[in-house]
């Protein structure tokens, strides 16, 4: 039986937070986003919260960064909602994947059929079919979000400009890759509405209530939301996804900005933002922080 979340003692929480911080210099900052490459990796911000409204939350708060790939989480949950789960499911699959996020080999190796909505290849698929589908992408999914878990997150136009100002070959890679075998229809858009995803930004709560849209949206059929979970279980943490998984049971998901979202399931939301990343990907702190949690509520 999984401890409540509410049981771990207060001061327990500030002493894991205040070695994963200590941890947290084992990580190093991303380079190929100049912007990220800038932010603070001492700053550790992170936030609980269950359905029966149990808060618990540390750090400054009202700092706004960029989710990137934790956003992947969401397109997948809009467009399942929107385009329905056959659909979606037949043009990602929900495999774990071997390399790196952003590989090209990997994306050969399926054939050109996209691992995971988690890696680059899944969501700018996914990406490109929400450019196809709707008119301004971005903007209607951030209105949904925003809507539905009365958050704002908005749209970092800085952090996009920094995107753009380093051409980023992996992607461009994946792009043409998805292009030439039919996956996506305009690569320019499928790109350009991956690359707004990434930069959708927010404070820690705004994280937190988009995640508990996953456990608890009415709007949102239980199916749509399992099969979020489940990917999430599965592939969240990249090539990690089966050993995190195993250690916590979590669904979780990971982004470059060192953001990182955790679901205890019947329970809440872990949210965390912590810049310095291991050679994964994922961000140290925030990984020892949930693996502590984890231990604890399954011990
Ligand atoms: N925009 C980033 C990229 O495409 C996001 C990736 C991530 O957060 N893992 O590389």
């Amino acid at each position: 039986m999984t401890k409540p979340l509410n049981s771990i003692p207060q001061e327990q929480l500030n002493e894991w937070v205040e070695q994963a911080k200590q941890k947290a210099h084992l990580g190093k900052l991303p380079k190929y986003i100049p912007l990220l490459g800038q932010a603070d990796p001492n700053e550790f911000i992170f936030s609980i919260q269950t359905f029966d409204n149990y808060h618990f939350s540390n750090g400054n708060l009202s700092k706004t960064f960029s989710f990137m790939s934790v956003n992947k989480v969401f397109l997948l949950l809009y467009l399942l909602n929107q385009l329905g789960n056959k659909f979606i499911l037949q043009r990602v699959g929900a495999e774990a994947s071997d390399y790196p996020f952003n590989s090209l080999s990997q994306l050969q190796l399926d054939q050109g059929f996209p691992r995971n909505p988690m890696i680059n290849s899944g969501a700018i698929t996914l990406a490109g079919l929400l450019g196809e589908y709707t008119l301004d992408g971005c903007e209607y999914l951030l209105m949904w979000l925003n809507h539905y878990s009365g958050s704002q997150l908005f749209l970092d136009e800085d952090m996009l400009e920094s995107v753009r100002s380093l051409p980023n070959p992996k992607n461009q890679a994946l792009v043409d890759e998805l292009f030439k075998r039919g996956a996506i229809k305009n690569p320019e858009n499928a790109l350009d509405t991956y690359q707004k995803i990434c930069c959708l930004s927010g404070n820690i709560t705004d994280l937190a209530n988009i995640g508990l849209m996953i456990i608890q949206c009415s709007k949102i059929q239980d199916k749509t939301r399992q099969i979020v979970q489940e990917i999430m279980l599965n592939c969240g943490l990249y090539e990690d996804s089966k050993t995190f998984a195993s250690k916590t049971g979590f669904p979780s998901k990971s982004g470059v900005s060192g953001a990182m979202l955790s679901i205890v399931p019947q329970q809440g939301i872990i949210a965390c933002y912590s810049p310095p990343l291991d050679e994964k990907g994922n961000s140290v702190a925030g990984v020892f922080l949930i693996e502590k949690i984890a231990e604890f509520l399954n011990g």
